[in-house]
This record gives structure tokens, sequence and C-alpha cells, in this order.
């Protein structure tokens, strides 16, 4: 049987099935253990992150003024790390081409009913000036698997295609990309086209499961698949984004392997992942949720979001418009820090909307505009941020994680986020989003220490101005 070790490069170890039932066992046990719990609790206040033991402990615990501690410690751990900013992003399609079997997803290869579609570089650039002129700056590229339809190259000649379409001030400052797991050679590749983020989801960490789930195509490869990371890392992309698909396996395992696949990451190439996604299965043509025993309710989910943010305070949390605005309303209080809006998830869905229903991947719950979207964030008080200076600054990788820990990044991050708004009220808002935004954008201003405020402040005329780009 292998053994747990978080620094192996062999999957079977670093995610141990053995560890994680252990793990459970230990939690189930301790779930009313009050002065561990409140040890636990302690230790997370510290912003020190917790080991997938710990964290397993807290998601178990039952005792229900502790869970209210739990949840007021996420908020305050996002408070201070994250300050009241949402990053905004957009999903992009290129292709529902794909060869695999997942069979909580339309997209497998037998489902004889979608059409497919693949976009050409014309259509695409079409796309993303589309989503410019709705204000998006980061996009997430996703494609299904099909070394014909699909190859590397068509994604690379795609990446080129985004990030040189432009449409008046718009352009994509930063496109992480959510495709297959791939060789060394080819991240190398995606990390020379200058990709954000690398994306991909484990769906399940559970072995057995993952097999069942995912039984043909190159995808069913499960250590292949769990694998991916690692040799993300090793082809250079060193902001690398995990996430499991909640509703396809227990909870509670899924949230013990996500936290040992961080660790794993640390303890390898010493920098966690950059962002943890919580997407949940959504039901969509030739899905039904009926068939997945192990969907979970609204407050299980929030618990996971809270109990991540207190695991792993110094990674970005993302969450989609699979979710609707009540629970998107909930988590971004508990430490979700970036989420999509206007998102479609068809291909070809910001040029053709008529076409959405017959292509999309899921049923997207939140179906508000982008400057919907905007506003709501405005009218709760957090500033909705374009922000990509890490990225265009080469801040990744180890490099941005020791400045978040060391508590810097927070004084660059509110003025830039607060620029990058004004930019998007200029270009792109509603006149009653300008009016709130501006009225937002005075008060945090205020609240910006000096010099930087006086530095801020020069740039934001600029950008009245007519002035963009700023590296922001
Ligand atoms: N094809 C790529 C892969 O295999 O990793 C990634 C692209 S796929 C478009 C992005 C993600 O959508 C998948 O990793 C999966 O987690 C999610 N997904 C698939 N079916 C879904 C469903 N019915 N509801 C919600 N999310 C789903």
């Amino acid at each position: 049987m292998p053994s747990y070790n978080p620094k192996s490069e062999h999957a079977e170890e670093f995610i141990c099935d053995e560890e994680i039932r252990d793990t459970l066992e230990y939690s189930g046990k301790n779930k009313g253990n009050r002065s561990l719990i409140e040890s636990i609790l302690n230790k997370a206040a510290s912003l020190k992150g917790l080991t997938h033991r710990e964290a397993a402990v807290l998601m178990d615990c039952d005792i229900p003024e502790l869970n209210e501690r739990l949840f007021s410690l996420a908020r305050e751990i996002k408070e201070a790390l994250y300050g009241n900013r949402i990053v905004l992003f957009a999903p992009l399609y290129l292709s529902n081409y794909c060869v695999n079997g997942c069979v909580y997803c339309p997209y497998h290869g037998k489902n004889r009913e979608i059409p497919r579609k693949k976009l050409s570089q014309e259509e695409i650039a079409a796309e993303v000036r589309a989503l410019e002129d709705m204000g998006h700056k980061r996009l997430a590229v996703e494609a299904g698997e099909d070394p014909v339809h699909n190859p590397i190259e068509y994604i690379l000649e795609s990446i080129k295609t985004i990030y040189s379409t432009k449409s008046g001030n718009g352009s994509i400052r930063r496109l992480n990309v959510n495709i297959a797991a791939t060789t060394v050679e080819n991240y190398r590749r995606l990390h020379e086209a200058g990709i954000g983020t690398y994306i991909l989801f484990q769906e399940t960490y559970d072995r057995k499961n993952y097999e069942a789930l995912h039984p043909t195509g190159p995808k069913s490869d499960y250590a292949y698949h769990t694998e991916a990371m690692d040799r993300a890392q090793l082809g250079g992309c060193d902001d690398v984004g995990c996430g499991v698909l909640y509703g396809l396996n227990n909870y509670r395992y899924e949230l013990v392997g996500q936290l040992m696949h961080a660790e794993h990451l640390e303890a390898r190439f010493g920098v966690g992942p950059h962002t943890i996604s919580v997407p949940r299965l959504c039901p969509a043509e030739d899905i039904s949720l009926d068939d997945f025993p192990n969907v979970l309710p609204d407050d299980i989910f929030c618990k996971i979001v809270a109990v991540i943010r207190i695991a792993a305070p110094y990674t970005g949390m993302i969450i989609s418009t699979r979710e609707s605005r009540r629970v998107r309303e909930r988590v971004l209080d508990l430490g979700i820090s970036q989420i999509s809006g206007g998102s479609r998830t068809s291909v070809g869905g910001y040029t053709t909307p008529e076409r959405h229903d017959e292509t999309a991947q899921f049923d997207v719950h939140d179906m508000r505009t982008l400057d919907e979207v905007i506003n709501w964030l405005i009218g709760m008080d957090y500033i909705p941020s374009f922000c990509t200076a890490c990225y265009r600054a080469g801040r990744t990788g180890d490099r941005f994680m020791s400045l978040v820990k060391a508590g810097k990044i927070h004084h660059c991050c509110t003025p830039n986020a607060l620029m990058t708004l004004e930019e998007y009220l200029i270009d792109y808002a509603s006149e009653d989003t300008r009016n709130r935004g501006r009225k937002l954008i005075h008060r945090e201003m205020e609240k910006v220490p000096e010099p930087v405020r006086s530095r801020a402040l020069k740039y934001l005329e600029e950008i009245r101005q007519g002035g963009r780009d700023f590296r922001f």
C-alpha cells in the first residue's frame, strides 16, 4: 500500500487514500472536541494556515458557537489579506470537441445531441471584442480535450489572437488557461505564450470514484491528471489553479484531498496553488443531478469555502456563475476573492447568445450582465477590480506568495483596484454604476495611506484625461 509522502512526485503518495481515510476517522471522532477545535481556531487566527487534518476537524465541528467563530474568523482573514477587493473575470469557450467520457459533463465524447463547435481565429477575435466591450480584462480560456480538433497548436494560436485583439480602450491583460492535463513540454509552450494561471480541476481526488466518473479517454488516467500541476510547475507555469467539482464525491474526502494537494505543491515546489476554485456540479443538457448522490446543500458549501479560507489564507479563491446571486453573496464574505461576471459557457456565446442553449457546458445560475454584477458589488461596498499588475510585473509563483505573506501586497492592491475600476467606469459603465462607483472610489481613496494616495490620485487624474494601461 503506498505510504503518505507530501514531497513525492507520485500521485498515490501525495494524495494518499489511507491518509485521507485516517484523517476523516480522526476528524469524525473529534467533531465535538472543544479544546482541540479551539486550539485549531487559535492557530488559524495567526494566519499561518492549517494542516489537512486540522482543517478536517473544523469541517466536521458540530459545536454551534465554534462554527460561528469559524465563520467570523474566515471573514476576518479575508478582510485582513484581501480587503474588500474582488477581481473579475469571464470564461471564453474555444471548442466543445472532446474525446473524454466524463459522465457529468455534456461535452463527453458520446453525446451525439450537442452540436460540436470550434471557433476559428476570426470568431475568437469577435468573442474577445465582445468581452472587451463589456469591460473584461482577464479571461479564462476553456476547451474540451481533443488532440485532432483542439491540439496545443490551436490553443497557442488562440492565445496569440486573444492577446493581440483590441477594441476601443479594451485589451486582455491576463489570460488564464483551463485545458486538459498535458506534457511538461506543452506547459512550457503555454508559459512562453504568456498565460496567467494554468487551471485544472481535479474533479475528485478519490481514485476509484475518479475512474468510474472518467471511464474513457486520456482523462481516465488518474495519476496523469493528478500529477498535472507538477508537470505545469516543471514547465514554468508557476501560478497554478486547483479545484474539486463538488457534488461528485463525498465533500469531506475532497476537502482533505484538495488541501493535501496544496501541501504537496508547497512541499515540492515551495509555492502552493495560486487559486483554489470551488465549482459545484450543475444540471446540463444530458446531465441530471438526480444521478449524483453527493450533491451538497448550500450551508455545507459555504462552510467548505470558510474552511479553505482559514486553512490556505494566501491562496486566492474563485467562484463562477454556476452559483446563484444569493450563494455568491454569502461566499464573497467568507473568502472568495475572484468571481466571473456576464459569463457564457457556450462556444461563441458572447457573439451569438441565441445559440447559448445549444452548446452550453452547464446552466449558469447568475445570468446578470457584467455591469449589473459590478453595480451589485459596489452596493455591498466591495471594490470590483480588473487589476492584473502582479502578473504584468512578473510577480508570479513564489515571488507573489512571499509578498503576500509579508503583507506587502495590500498597499498597492487597493489603489490599483480603484484605478482599474475608474477605467471601467469611464469606458463601459451605465450611468448609475458610474455614479455609485465614483463615490466608492472617493471613499476608498481616503483610506489609502500617503505617499501612495497622492501618487494614485495623480494616476486617477491621468485616467480621467484619457490615459490607460499603466501596468495595472
Ligand atoms: N476539458 C478540460 C479538462 O478536462 O480539464 C477543462 C475544461 S472544462 C470546460 C472545465 C470544468 O468544467 C471541468 O474541469 C469540470 O470541473 C467543470 N464541469 C464539467 N461539467 C460540469 C457540470 N455539469 N457542472 C458544473 N461544472 C462542470
